[in-house]
């Protein structure tokens, strides 16, 4: 990366485990890793203002750009100065290729090795998405890391068909690093091949011999136990060189996270500490609170006492009365918190491994994350 904006540095790796304290260097700012990245799925992160954003302690956010070609179009957002300007986020951003959508909320109608033709799943209309195009979006979009497209098919599924898919996703990596053209962009290859080691480790090969910025493992929270995931996390990290950022696609919870990063795994996103946060379940290091349960009518107590987020100045019993009342300030509130509850988990994370006592910092949470209340 001579020359670049982009620069990754691993700065320790933990004693007792793979989990490694590293720093990304964008063109718009340095990324502390371990990092969460929450979503702003359509250009905003549902319910909070950049500034709260800012405020949870997020550095880098991901957005979709297959939502963003659709509405507004990624011409109209490039005509409007780019991403970072359109959202009004001054950090990195990422995007991911479409991919998932496609295969996940479109009627993706035919697959072919020049790309996918599918639905809209806003008015229906036909589209078609090639590498080639997946690359011109998230140029027009101007995120600072792009991913390449990829064939993301739910699992279980039949063994020729991940194969089949991970083939494809190979294929449509080498198009997008032909066809991508800007240098204040870093483009990561995606690891494939479901739950089968041996096809996560030949597809990680594959991809490294082509020389990526950055890697991610992608295809999983598809229906898979989470110890499926760890299994394939096992097999891929391995494969990945330490020199290269390392992305756990759309995964997942707090747990996930700390057995992601004890396996050498540096960026996440996720939706849930939104969506839940939408649906009154809280995150505290204590495992999570159901706000509508009648329990927390009269506590007068914060989620967290320790937090520094605009949930926490107020009661559980006012929270809760947000909720019961439909307020829309009940979810902007819980999404501020559960952004700041993961946040401050990875800024732990990120003095743990820096003092060696990652693994400790590991038992101790998972322990307390059982105490969950349903
Ligand atoms: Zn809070």
């Amino acid at each position: 990366m001579n020359g670049s904006p982009f620069a990754f540095s691993v700065l320790h790796v933990d004693a007792h485990s793979h989990a490694r304290r590293s720093e990304f260097r964008t063109p718009h700012g340095t990324v502390p890793m371990p990092a969460f990245m929450p979503v702003g799925t359509c250009g905003a992160v549902k319910g909070i203002t950049p500034d709260v954003l800012r405020a949870t302690g997020a550095t880098m956010v991901l957005a979709n750009s297959y939502h963003l070609a659709l509405r507004p179009g990624d011409d109209v957002v490039a005509d409007l100065g780019g991403l970072h300007r359109f959202m009004g986020w001054e950090g990195p951003i990422l995007t991911d290729s479409g991919g998932f959508q496609v295969f996940s909320l479109a009627d993706a109608a035919d697959v072919t090795d020049e790309g996918v033709t599918f639905r809209s799943h806003v008015d229906g209309s036909l589209l078609h998405l090639t590498p080639r195009r997946a690359v011109e979006i998230q140029e027009n979009l101007g995120s600072d890391v792009a991913m390449v497209l990829d064939h993301v098919i739910s699992l279980p599924a039949a063994d020729t068909d991940v194969r089949d898919a991970c083939e494809r996703s190979i294929r449509w990596a080498d198009e997008c690093r032909r066809a991508a053209r800007r240098p204040d962009q870093a483009l990561f290859a995606i690891v494939q091949g479901g739950l089968d080691p041996e096809l996560r480790r030949s597809c990680a090969r594959r991809l490294v011999e082509m020389d990526f910025p950055g890697y991610a493992v992608g295809g999983l929270s598809v229906g898979e136990s989470p110890d499926e995931m760890y299994q394939v996390l096992d097999a891929t990290c391995p494969e990945l060189p330490p020199d290269r950022p390392r992305y756990l696609m759309g995964v997942g919870r707090p747990q996930d996270l700390l057995q992601a990063v004890r396996r050498g795994i540096d960026l996440f996103d996720c939706v849930i500490p939104t969506r839940n946060g939408r649906n009154a379940l809280a995150y505290t290091d204590s495992g999570t609170l159901r706000l509508r349960n009648a329990a927390h009518q009269r506590d007068p107590r914060p989620l967290d006492e320790n937090c520094p987020c605009p949930a926490c100045r107020h009661s559980r019993g006012y929270l809760r009365h947000l909720f019961m009342t439909g307020e829309m300030l009940g979810p902007m509130l819980l999404s501020a918190h559960n952004l700041t509850y993961y946040q401050r988990l990875m800024a732990e994370v990120r003095e743990a491994i820096e003092a060696d006592s990652f693994m400790e910092l590991y038992d101790e949470k998972l322990s307390r994350m059982a105490g969950a209340e349903t």
